[in-house]
């Protein structure tokens, strides 16, 4: 790709952590160009994370998530991208305006998926306004009945229990299993019921609602399971409709990038909207830390100042019921891992069939990413 020249215009489609970094990373690397970030929201780009924990339960103010200030960057807020020409590198506006680019950075990220039916109380979480509006529902003791065991629902579900809500948690596999693995699968269900969590081991085949306007899951196995309101954590989709025409490889899978973040010349994505190659073909990794890192190289291959490919390093975490777990690298399938000695928490370590260490989770431990990812390189 043709490096965009020291005094380039650079556009960022995006208001979270992914726009922000490659934001920052820009005015970092010294680009002397313009920089425009162009975001749908109307507030300041903000952490996610927070909006399942302290911003929930009412602990922190909203504002708390806003991440740092961007200096040298115009904010173009509460107006979302609607289309793109990457032959004449210009980006339209939902309000008719046209802003051209010489190098451009894709981070429109994701959405909360949801499911049909259940009437007007069911929510999902994806922004402040969504996490001030459920954790009044919360505070105010709505029933809640959570579809999804993955860390979100698992997040506000333990929320939900602080909180002093009744909740009931429906998932067709062991919540956490996915991401965390067997063991600390446990740990966390272990944790969530004696919480106070009623969890339900069932997928649910569609969402209706009572007479008196309250959401009911309907399992598989055709029992009925209601709440007040329904929260739904069932994943999330990628932010590309924008992209509909613009000729790039965007759909429900993602926007597909090659090793280096790259889209089209002068053109890099990052974060949760972004495809990258793996194994099993392009996958979504829609994770906080790899948001962060992707926009970091991307913006060098923007600049031209890395030549390397991305090299994606996986951390991920969650607060729930009490614990606080970290995990780099990934978990394998069943396995018991073996424990580390670890002057705080407990250090848990998995290997692959061959013996090599391919992950690392510290449970309420102090200890570092670094320290952690210094397991997987010394074992
Ligand atoms: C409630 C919650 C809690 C989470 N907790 C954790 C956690 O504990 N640990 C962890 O690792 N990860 C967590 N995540 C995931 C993490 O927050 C995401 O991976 C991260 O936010 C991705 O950042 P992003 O910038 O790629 O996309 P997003 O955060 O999705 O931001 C995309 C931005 O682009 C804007 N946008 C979209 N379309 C357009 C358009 N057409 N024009 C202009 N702007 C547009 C959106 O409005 C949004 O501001 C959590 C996510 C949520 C929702």
């Amino acid at each position: 790709m043709t490096p965009v020249p020291a005094d380039g215009r650079i556009v960022i489609v995006g208001g979270s952590i992914a726009a922000a970094t490659a934001a920052r990373s820009l005015r970092n690397r010294g680009h002397a160009g313009q920089v425009t970030l162009i975001s749908s929201e109307d507030h300041p780009p903000y952490a996610r994370p927070p909006l399942s924990k302290a911003v929930l339960t009412g602990t922190d103010v909203p504002e708390s998530a806003y991440l740092p200030e961007l200096e040298g960057v115009e904010l173009l807020l509460g107006v979302p991208a609607v289309g793109l020409d990457s032959a004449a590198r210009t980006v339209a506006l939902a309000d008719g305006r046209e802003v051209g680019y010489d190098g451009l950075v894709i981070a429109t990220g994701a959405r909360a998926r949801t499911l049909p039916g259940g009437g007007d109380r069911v929510y999902t979480l994806r922004d402040l306004g969504d996490a001030q509006e459920l954790g009044q529902l919360m505070r105010q003791g709505a029933r809640l009945l959570v579809v999804g065991g993955g860390p979100l629902g698992m997040e506000v579900a333990s929320v939900g229990r602080e909180l002093g809500t009744e909740v009931t948690l429906v998932s067709d596999t062991p919540p956490m299993e996915a991401l965390l693995g067997a063991h600390l699968s446990g740990l966390l269900v272990e944790a969530a019921t004696a919480a106070g969590v009623e969890i339900i081991r069932q997928p649910v085949s569609e969402l209706q609602q009572d007479q008196a306007g309250r959401p009911v899951a309907v399992l598989h196995d055709g029992r009925r399971v209601d709440g007040d309101v329904a929260f739904v954590a069932i994943g999330c989709q990628p932010n590309v409709e924008w992209l509909a025409g613009s000729g790039l490889a965007a759909g429900p899978r993602g926007l597909e990038v090659d090793e280096y973040l790259r889209v089209a010349p002068g053109i890099v994505a990052a974060g949760d909207v972004v495809a990258f190659p793996a194994e099993s073909g392009c996958r979504r990794t829609p994770y906080w830390q790899s948001a962060f890192d992707q926009a970091v190289t991307a913006v060098e291959v923007l600049l031209g100042s890395g030549d390397a490919p991305h090299l994606p390093r996986p951390y991920f975490w969650t607060e729930q019921f009490g614990h606080h777990v970290k995990l780099v690298g990934s978990v394998v399938g069943d396995d018991a891992p073996e424990e580390v000695p670890a002057a705080a928490g407990t250090v848990l370590r998995w290997r692959n069939s061959d013996g090599a260490p391919v992950g690392a989770a510290g449970i309420d431990c102090p200890l570092s990413i670094t320290k952690l990812r210094k397991l997987l390189a010394s074992a």
